[in-house]
């Protein structure tokens, strides 16, 4: 199995991890190290674990069997912290996840509608001439994220999870919820973060970002890893049967 990762510092290392919902078994036996400054990519097909996956790291989600250590030290198991909240900022790994639906409502709205926005200021008590330039630019600045179009609240989202200063950043289909058009200003920033050295786990369909920006390809199906690879190696010549036939659906 190719681990472009081992020669790098391991920062995120899980070993044996197992976590069931009831009978289901969601992560079988889950072996994974990041290496400092690695952007790992994680595929795989719907129901595959890979939320899952990402969950565990940040402490969303309790393990069952094995262990996940960060930069060397063990995270906690479960009935040792106050809270998920808790955990997740002591631990300092964010997630970024997909625009919340209504939020994207709301964009398409202003959108289709471009004096909403405008007005929805003025019944908010703003003057009428608000929209002249230079308060137009104080507008902006004092909007709050569910104003914004999808693709500036995932550029906020992954600024303010910055600003945890994090040894790691987890994504989880960050860009699943937006329209196309703001798919690759997202894509863009975070291949200029994977470029920048960040440690990165970036579930996602963009094979694209993946080519680009990853060092690696960890294949999921069925709770497992099946297979992990540069992406070059992955994309052209994919080993398993599933990996195969996942490929020839989405490319
Ligand atoms: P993916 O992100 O690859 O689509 P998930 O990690 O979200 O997969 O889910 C893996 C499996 O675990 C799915 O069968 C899903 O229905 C199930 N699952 C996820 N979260 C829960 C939960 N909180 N309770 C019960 N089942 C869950
Ligand atoms: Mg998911």
């Amino acid at each position: 199995m190719t681990e472009t990762g081992a020669s790098r510092r391991p920062l995120v290392v899980l070993d044996g991890v197992d976590k069931h919902f009831g009978a289901l078994h969601v992560l079988k036996h889950v072996d994974l190290s990041v290496g400092e400054g690695e952007v790992v990519v994680v595929i795989g097909p719907s129901g595959s674990g890979k939320s899952t996956l990402c969950r565990t790291i940040n402490r969303l989600e309790t393990i069952d069997a094995g262990t996940i250590t960060l930069d060397g030290r063990p995270l906690p198991s479960e009935g040792k912290e106050p809270g998920p909240a808790a955990r997740r900022r002591r631990h300092g790994v964010p997630v970024v996840q997909p625009v919340r639906a209504q939020d994207r409502a709301r964009q398409r709205d202003a959108r289709a509608d471009p004096g909403a926005r405008h007005l929805e200021g003025r019944r908010r008590g703003a003057r009428p001439r608000a929209c002249s330039n230079g308060s137009a630019s104080t507008s902006r600045r004092a909007s709050t994220p569910r104003r914004l179009s999808g693709g500036q609240q995932q550029r906020v989202a992954i600024a303010r999870a910055l600003a945890m200063d994090p040894k790691v950043m987890l994504f989880d289909e960050p860009t699943s919820a937006l329209d196309p058009e703001m798919i690759n200003e997202v894509l863009d920033t975070m291949t200029s973060l994977a470029r920048s050295g960040m440690t990165m786990v970036v579930v996602t369909h963009e094979m694209g970002f993946a080519r680009r920006a990853a060092d690696r390809v960890v294949f999921m199906a069925d709770g497992e890893i099946v297979e992990q690879a540069e992406p070059e190696t992955f994309f052209t010549a994919p080993r398993s049967d599933r990996a195969k036939d996942f490929l020839s659906k989405i490319l």
